[in-house]
């Protein structure tokens, strides 16, 4: 039975490749029947920051990934879930114990000066900083003499000689380590008396029953020391998948929190109006690829055709366009009243430049989201992403105080121009009550009989009348967002 987990450290907030673990993590489950754990690795005190777990958890709901046991769905076989929870059990302690009763761990006394200088010596002989082993089969009497001074010793884990960590990466095929090119004995327990990192996750993982280990390819050197901590203990080790980094193709590195101008915290892809599905869509392709050419996959598809042996093995590229691409195709196949409501959460969460100039409108719900409903019927076809949404909605809404430029009246014939605007204006103010986009559109056609003015000739001029510009969607649509009267003072000032 398939049991895997997403195991974040709360340091930060959910980030793109802590996304795309949760992501491989999430499909392999759903895809095998299998159950998807949540862990939280917070035994790094220093380094968590506040909220950052419920960060993580609310982004993941958002990219409409969940769980099956974590903190909020304890199952007792396996709590908790929280390391620092399971140290304080003595969950640890208890596997550091029978190490050290082994043989196999031992206590180190070296001081970080001391080690900090063992590490400047072996580079100085030219030697891949290691630790000797100096404190391996210590005496009872260097034990005590140490302990005597009050220092608190961290335990390291004696690795066999010349040993072979190999193992079967679903994304990397067969992988190899020698035990000698480990870096020496390593720490299992800080001096702090809390588990490291590759210790927990073995004792966790083994506890756990967890059967597939799918974490990013920045993991891969732990794996050969979590192995041998798995011998040592007697387990078994689960199957492993690496997956690609995500690497920035301007800098062609891995990329990085400082890479500016790329959104990658998850809340940023939501507060620039990109939809969870695309965003899933996209994350899906960073590391894997199905059979055949399609690219537009639903998260139901996506279990569907998962598949862990079509991993890859070579960088993921960060395809900006791609991702606008993609986030393009869902907002032209989604609900018209779905996506006002996104955009209505949008401006509510108020947490863009476009979400904040709406907001400031201080416009009703119900008024607000008639508005987002008609730009959306007008954009759905040309925007990226669901600020432009907002962007438009405030600007239709503020059109009298925008500062609309006439300059491309200077490339159409004026009279003609006048003829239509003139006709048009005539046209609103025999109306009874407020035209629709229907009753534009009928005008619009008649006024160009009665001029006997057709195509750009007719349309161009209305453009940059409503909108500022000679090119712009269907413009019956737009003034219908207008109130007639302020079609009236647009076309007056057109006129000017
Ligand atoms: N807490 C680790 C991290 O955030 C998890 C690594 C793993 O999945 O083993 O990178």
């Amino acid at each position: 039975k398939v049991r895997v987990r997403y195991a974040p450290s709360p340091t930060g907030f959910l980030h793109i490749g802590n996304a795309q673990s949760a992501l491989f993590n999430y499909l392999f489950a759903r895809h095998f029947g299998g159950t998807m754990v949540l862990r939280i690795e917070d035994t790094d005190l220093a380094r968590n920051v506040d909220h950052g777990e419920e960060s993580q958890m609310e982004n993941l709901h958002w990219l409409g990934i969940d769980w099956d046991e974590g903190p909020n769905k304890p199952n007792p076989k396996y709590a908790p879930y929280h390391q620092t929870e399971r140290n304080d059990k003595g969950i640890y302690q208890k596997y550091i114990q029978e190490l050290l009763d082994k043989g196999i761990a031992y206590k180190d006394f070296a001081t970080e000066e001391e080690l900090q200088a063992m590490r400047e010596q072996q580079k100085a002989n030219g030697e891949a900083p290691h630790y000797d082993g100096r404190w391996y089969g210590a005496s009872e009497e260097d034990i005590k003499a140490a302990e005597a001074k009050g220092l608190q010793p961290s335990i390291r884990i004696h690795l066999p000689k010349n040993h072979v960590y190999e193992w079967d990466d679903w994304a990397l095929g067969h992988i190899e380590f020698n035990s000698d090119n480990l870096g020496g004995d390593f720490v299992i327990q800080k001096s702090n008396g809390l588990p490291t990192y590759n210790f927990a996750v073995v004792v966790d993982d083994h506890l756990m029953e967890i059967t597939d280990v799918i974490r990013g390819a920045d993991h891969i050197s732990n794996t050969p020391k979590q192995m041998a901590i798995y011998e040592a203990l007697g387990f078994d080790h689960p199957h492993f998948c690496h997956i690609s980094l995500i690497f920035n193709p301007a800098t062609g590195k891995k990329l990085s929190k400082r890479d500016a101008n790329t959104l990658q915290f998850i809340s940023q892809y939501h507060r620039h109006g990109y939809l969870s599905e695309a965003i899933f869509n996209f994350i899906a392709f960073l590391g894997w690829s199905p059979v055949g050419e399609q690219e537009i996959f639903s998260k139901e598809e996506l279990i569907k055709a998962y598949d862990p042996k079509r991993m890859s093995s070579s960088p993921a590229y960060f395809d900006q366009r791609k991702l606008d691409w993609i986030n393009a195709q869902y907002i032209k196949k989604m609900d018209v009243d779905e996506l006002a409501d996104r955009a209505l959460t949008l401006v509510h969460e108020n947490d863009s430049e476009e979400a904040n100039q709406l907001a400031d409108l201080k416009l009703d719900d119900a008024t607000l989201k008639d508005l987002l409903v008609k730009v959306i019927k007008i954009h759905q076809r040309d925007v990226t992403k669901l600020i432009e949404v907002l962007h438009y909605a405030w600007f239709y809404a503020t059109v009298l105080d925008q500062n609309l430029s006439y300059d491309d009246f200077n490339d159409l014939d004026a009279t003609e121009t006048k003829q239509v605007l003139a006709g048009i204006k005539a046209g609103i103010e025999a109306f009874d009550g407020q035209p629709t986009a229907a009753d534009y559109s009928a005008l619009i056609k008649q006024v160009g009989k009665n001029t006997g003015v057709k195509g750009r000739k007719l349309y161009f001029p209305l453009n940059i009348t409503f909108t500022g510009k000679s090119s712009a969607p269907e413009i019956n649509e737009i003034m219908a967002v207008y109130p007639a009267d302020t079609n009236l003072t647009l076309l007056d000032k057109a006129m000017a």
